[in-house]
């Protein structure tokens, strides 16, 4: 069928969402309710961006042959940026010895600069509150420069139905700023962030909406929230669970970082073990090397996974005997010199196209990047038997019915990625109750949850209720099979159904 190019993203992802409301009879006026979300915010937040060092071609340069070189001490000071520019921070004055001419100075080593006046700059945000029947809102922010509200719509809407499904008392929400963090300073960053929160300040809150990392986000950027939110406020102790995702040495969870990896493992386990299939010497491509594809390449390498391929934003690294998963982290994460955190460039793979990157023969796809990279013609091109999706949203609706149609498994985002949320959860928790959990902890708790509600949706799909020690699929099971990206929904919408049969509206 083809993709109907006027229905939005949005619309797309909510057809899942259509069918097992559909099949379950979803009650109409709770459908109506959490068919859109609660609340839409778009807003704007204005910093001052630094003056920078515009790198100058050879045609450009020559006028410039004879500028005496310019002597800058505090090396530091100036920081390199992604697409080859520098950010000029004051300092870098301090005791140099500089020759401007025309704006033009020549930094020895560095090469020839134009400089570039900062000034104020203005930056879209934007903050979706779907739901929070279930508990407060919660979910990522995303520095992006693909940013919009259809977009954070649907992450907004699988936040809802990622915390029903992991179960814990939380709604969904989801939001960001549209720029590329690649293009701005560290301080910069920042200032974009104290911004969001700034704005945001009275939507959020430890029982109201708590943000946590995302694509293009992190512990650091978590840090300047929290900072932002509770300088100045009384009890600001009691307010450390207004964020999760925070280093651990300042409220976070042990196991945080590489939780949503963890999760992604736990599921590919439980398949696994439901299919007989053994994960020492399993083949395994990678899609999206950051948070979650690192940490989910480096959990499966460690249990003997042979992971022969990784696909970013900037290359794709192929080795067919297995790439070093921890030579390659450290390419990656550990040098300074990479600055767009990429796999391409690592010597321990043969860069290949990404097109042939979809088409290598293995057992198991982790798409861990961005959302709707799985279309129907790459779903045709898949020589795995599984696709675990850690990303959020990764396969489009053609690309669904390819692999229905290939009989290609599928482990849904909502369930495959819901590890993350789940030691948010943990966080929150010890946050309130000013405790400290170890890793071993955390993990054997993120197992059991997310083991156990991977069997429930497992039983939706094949319409087989049961009660173990484990889990329950009673209350679940729909009385006839359907695929498991619906059983997912359906868990989810179910629990989010019982909230407002039980509770009632308030009028
Ligand atoms: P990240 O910013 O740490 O890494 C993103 C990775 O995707 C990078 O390696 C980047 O190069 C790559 N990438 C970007 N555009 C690409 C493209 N067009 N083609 C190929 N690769 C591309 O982000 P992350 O936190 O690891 O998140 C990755 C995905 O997982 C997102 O969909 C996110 O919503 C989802 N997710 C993240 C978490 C979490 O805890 N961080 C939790 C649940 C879901």
């Amino acid at each position: 069928m083809a993709k109907n190019p006027k229905k939005s993203f949005y619309e797309e992802a909510m057809e899942t969402f259509d069918r097992a409301a559909d099949l379950i009879k979803l009650h109409p006026r709770v459908r109506m309710e959490i068919e859109e979300p609660d609340f839409e915010h778009i807003f704007y937040v204005t910093i001052e961006t630094r003056d920078r060092l515009v790198p100058l071609d050879e045609e450009e340069i020559r006028p410039f042959a004879d500028l005496p070189p310019s002597g800058v001490k505090a090396g530091d000071a100036l920081e390199p940026l992604a697409d080859g520019k520098f950010i000029l921070h004051r300092r870098a004055l301090l005791n140099a010895d500089i020759t401007i001419r025309q704006g033009v100075l020549n930094i020895p080593g560095k090469g020839f600069f134009r400089i570039e006046k900062g000034g104020p700059r203005k930056f879209k945000a934007y903050r979706v509150q779907h739901n929070q029947v279930r508990g407060p809102y919660k979910g990522g922010i995303r520095y992006h420069k693909d940013c919009s509200l259809d977009l954070f719509k649907t992450l907004a809407a699988d936040m809802t139905w990622k915390t029903a499904i992991a179960e814990i008392p939380f709604g969904g929400a989801k939001g960001g700023v549209r720029f590329d963090p690649l293009l701005y300073s560290k301080e910069e960053i920042e200032a974009i962030t104290l911004r969001y929160v700034y704005k945001l300040k009275g939507l959020m809150g430890p029982f109201m909406d708590i943000p946590a990392p995302d694509v293009g986000t992190n512990a650091e950027i978590m840090a300047a929230m929290l900072r932002q939110y509770t300088d100045g406020e009384r009890e600001h102790h009691a307010l450390r669970g207004v964020v999760t995702g925070k280093d651990v040495r300042i409220g976070g969870s042990e196991g945080r970082l590489k939780s949503t990896g963890q999760g992604v493992v736990y599921c590919i386990e439980e398949w696994a073990r439901d299919k007989g299939f053994t994960l020492r010497g399993a083949r395994v491509l990678v899609q999206g090397f950051g948070n979650v594809g690192s940490a989910t390449a480096e959990i499966l390498a460690a249990q003997g996974a042979k992971v022969v391929a990784v696909n970013d934003a900037f290359g794709t690294v192929h080795n067919d005997a297995g790439l070093d998963v921890m030579a390659l982290v450290a390419h990656v994460h550990e040098n300074p010199a990479n600055l767009k955190k990429t796999v391409a460039g690592f010597a321990g793979g043969t860069a290949i196209s990404k097109a042939d990157f979809w088409g290598i023969d293995a057992d198991i796809l982790v798409p861990a990047a961005l959302g709707e990279e799985i279309t129907g013609p790459v779903a045709e091109k898949l020589k795995v038997r599984l696709v675990a999706e850690g990303a959020n949203g990764p396969t489009t609706g053609d690309g669904d019915r390819v692999l229905r149609k290939r009989k290609i498994d599928l482990i849904p985002d909502i369930i495959c990625n819901a590890g993350g949320v789940t030691v948010s959860y943990y966080e929150w928790l010890q946050n309130q109750r000013l405790e400290r959990w170890t890793e071993a902890d955390v993990n054997q708790r993120l197992e059991r949850a997310i083991k156990a509600n991977y069997a429930i949706i497992r039983d939706i799909a094949r319409d087989t209720p049961q009660r173990s020690a484990l889990h329950n699929s009673r209350r679940y099971c729909v009385g006839q099979p359907t695929d498991v990206r619906t059983a997912a929904m359906v868990l989810a919408l179910k629990r989010v159904e019982a909230h407002y049969l039980l509770e009632g509206f308030s009028q």
